[in-house]
């Protein structure tokens, strides 16, 4: 296996080149993330929201129930609180112990609990189930994090986040200010998204990098932030649907995050 940025050679489990520096570690979450997202959207889709249904009002944990817009939103961004929190605290107390655990152990076991945890939420009308399903994407996604903001340094880190949240706020704005203009691109953000996981399959296979490929998810990850904001507005109001919808950001935001952090990051000197 050789570099896909310089070509000089690798070793089993370098998370960086040791020629050009490249982070090889970002590159390859942010690459297995955008397919999970992908994969979110498609189970989705096969999945018709509940909440056509007379639902009442009564809150209940194994029942999905109808809730006000206001506590929709209260749900959704507690949710997406949680995710973000759970992750942060990971970091904090488990970075070091993480950065010792082979790279590839845990980016496996990321990819089968998180797709786990997509169809348990995506297929689930049960809240709490969703919540679970959410938790099996966010927990094993904050071990990942750990060893990338581990090897990434703080100045990478501080801009990613900066930016990261920069980004969604101002996107979050446009969809609220301009819903209808983000609902009508969910067919073309599915195209871009899908194109660029193939593409990124087979840069893999044949051992090559294209760095734009960062920039390009990176702007399909902006549009699905508004889409998903105006996408969740336009659900009915349930509780099931409020963590749904906060799964979808909440994988959209740190896919920025990731592609950001990919092509920023290089080996702390
Ligand atoms: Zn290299």
């Amino acid at each position: 296996m050789n570099c896909p940025y310089c070509g000089s050679p690798l070793r089993a489990g370098d998370r960086f080149c040791p020629n050009c520096g490249a982070s090889l570690a970002a590159q390859q979450a942010a690459e297995l993330s955008s397919a999970l997202r992908a994969a979110q959207e498609f189970s989705g889709a096969a999945a018709i929201s509940s909440g056509a249904e007379a639902l009442d009002e009564t809150p209940s944990l194994t029942r999905d129930f109808a809730v006000t817009r206001e506590r929709f939103n209260l749900i959704l961004g507690g949710t997406l609180l949680w995710g973000f929190v759970m992750n942060i605290l990971f970091c904090i107390f488990f970075g070091r112990a993480a950065a010792q655990l082979p790279y590839e152990a845990i980016l496996i076991a990321y990819i089968v609990l998180a797709f786990i945890g997509i169809l348990i939420n995506t297929r689930s009308t049960k809240p709490i189930w969703s919540f679970v399903g959410y938790n099996l994407v966010v927990l094993p996604l904050g071990l990942v994090l750990s060893v990338l903001i581990e090897d990434a340094g703080a100045d990478a880190v501080r801009e990613t986040f900066q930016i990261t949240a920069a980004v969604t706020a101002g996107m979050l704005l446009l969809s609220n200010w301009k819903p209808e203009a983000f609902s009508r691109m969910g067919p073309c953000l599915l195209g871009a998204l899908l194109l660029t996981v193939a593409a990124e399959l087979v840069l893999f296979l044949f051992n090559r990098s294209f760095a734009p490929i960062n920039i390009i998810a990176a702007l399909i990850f902006c549009l699905y932030i508004g889409f998903d904001w105006a996408r969740a507005q336009q659900r009915p109001c349930t509780a099931d649907n409020a963590i749904d919808s906060a799964c979808a950001l909440y994988l959209d935001i740190i896919n920025l995050a990731l592609r950001i952090l990919a092509s920023r990051s290089r080996r702390r000197d």
